[in-house]
């Protein structure tokens, strides 16, 4: 049985991401009649502040959920990662678009994909005879002397798509603002993070994720006021949450994968950072707004430290970063099956976390539940020893 008790001090602004969801879907259906050009994205590599600053609007695209699973391996392999197979499978699942489970496939004019890891790269080849696709290359040693030139050549080169796209041009002035409203955005996630330093966090993991979940689909500006609205009301309320201070570090758990953080919080955890794309990788590093412009977009976007990163030392530095800083008591490494970058690179994380003291479980797993027992005798053994 699940040991956790819902808190009874309710975070009223919650919702307000929670009930969002129709709401954006009617934003992008005017925008889209007014004439105005979506595009889809898939990776945190890609430059929202390049994409706005064109007058396009955004929706992320990444998949969560299990249901279109069954469509995609049709054409894909069974032993590919889910996030893949579900983001697939909600472009070509028609039975899907009917019910209008992911209507934002259908309204979207370009992808701007991105050259990570070899199962999305492949799979891109296949989405592009259902939706045109742009492929940004990505250096993938960042530290090489040539990495940055390079990228920044790729990010003009994107800028070139946008504006041929649109017929408007990425002025520096809209760069500007754009890349100031995101270091915004980043700044309040920074202080609500703060937060989450306490003794008791006014917001739980899973309150959080759902939260992050909604960053790359709601607009900026939308997402920012939201964001604003929560920070106030969780400056104010005490909350009693405890447990086992737990950092979440891996994977990326798009909207509709919710089974590990929910299993652990549940069980009694209680996660306060993530170390994901669903998390602190989304947010960290801020543009710098006094270099120029492209370089300052591309210096901050390739300090990511995805796995499909060589070497990848950085990751290892910021985990151990902030399992101090969050006081962690112990590190939930979480990997989506078949993806091999994170798993492989689960070796090197465990080796630091020992060296440090810091407790590690690791947990592979699918979209499906066929796991959640399992999971779950797993989460209680880790926690009774944190306890
Ligand atoms: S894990 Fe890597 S490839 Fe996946 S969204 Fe994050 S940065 Fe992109
Ligand atoms: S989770 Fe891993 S395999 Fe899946 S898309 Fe991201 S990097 Fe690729």
């Amino acid at each position: 049985m699940d040991k956790i008790v819902e808190n009874i001090v309710f975070i009223k602004s919650l919702d307000l991401f929670k009930d969002a969801f129709p709401e954006r879907i009617d934003q992008i259906l005017k925008n889209k009649e007014e004439g105005k050009k979506i595009v889809g994205t898939l990776c945190l590599y890609v430059p929202d502040e390049l994409i706005y600053a064109c007058g396009v609007d955004r929706v992320i695209l990444c998949g969560g959920r299990s249901a279109p699973i069954e469509a995609a391996e049709q054409y894909l392999p069974r032993n590919l990662c889910p996030l893949i197979k579900s983001s697939f499978g909600s472009v070509i699942d028609q039975k899907c678009s009917k019910t209008k489970s992911c209507p934002h496939f259908g309204l979207v004019d370009l992808i701007i994909a991105e050259a990570t890891c070899d199962g999305k790269k492949k799979m891109y080849e296949l989405l592009n005879q259902y939706i045109p696709i742009h492929v940004m290359d990505l250096p993938q040693k960042p530290e090489n002397q040539n990495a940055l030139e390079y990228y920044i050549k790729e990010l003009e080169s994107l800028k070139c798509v946008l504006e041929n796209l649109t017929g408007n041009k990425i002025t520096d002035a809209k760069l500007r603002n754009e890349i100031k409203s995101a270091n915004e955005t980043r700044k309040l996630l920074h202080e609500l993070y703060e937060l989450r330093k306490r003794d008791s966090p006014p917001i739980r993991g899973t309150e959080m994720l759902k939260v992050l979940q909604q960053m790359h689909f709601l607009s900026p500006d939308g997402f920012r006021k939201n964001l604003v609205l929560l920070l106030d009301e969780l400056k104010v309320k005490k909350r009693e949450n405890s447990g086992p201070r737990i950092m979440i570090s891996g994977c990326p758990m798009a909207s509709g994968n919710m089974k590990v953080p929910e299993i652990i919080e549940n069980r009694g955890g209680l996660i306060v950072v993530e170390e994901s794309c669903t998390g602190t990788r989304a947010f960290w590093d801020l543009v710098d707004e006094n270099k120029e412009l492209m370089r300052a977009l591309a210096e901050r976007y390739l300090k990511i430290p995805c796995a499909c990163m060589y070497p990848n030392d950085r990751r290892i530095d910021q985990i151990l970063r902030l399992a101090g800083d969050f006081n962690v008591d112990g590190v939930v490494y979480y990997t989506l099956q078949f993806c091999h970058g994170y798993n492989v690179e689960k070796y090197r994380v465990a080796e630091a976390l020992k060296k440090s003291g810091i407790p590690l479980l690791s947990i592979e797993s699918d979209y499906s539940g066929a796991d959640t027992e399992q999971i779950k005798t797993r989460v209680d053994a880790f926690l009774e020893m944190l306890e």
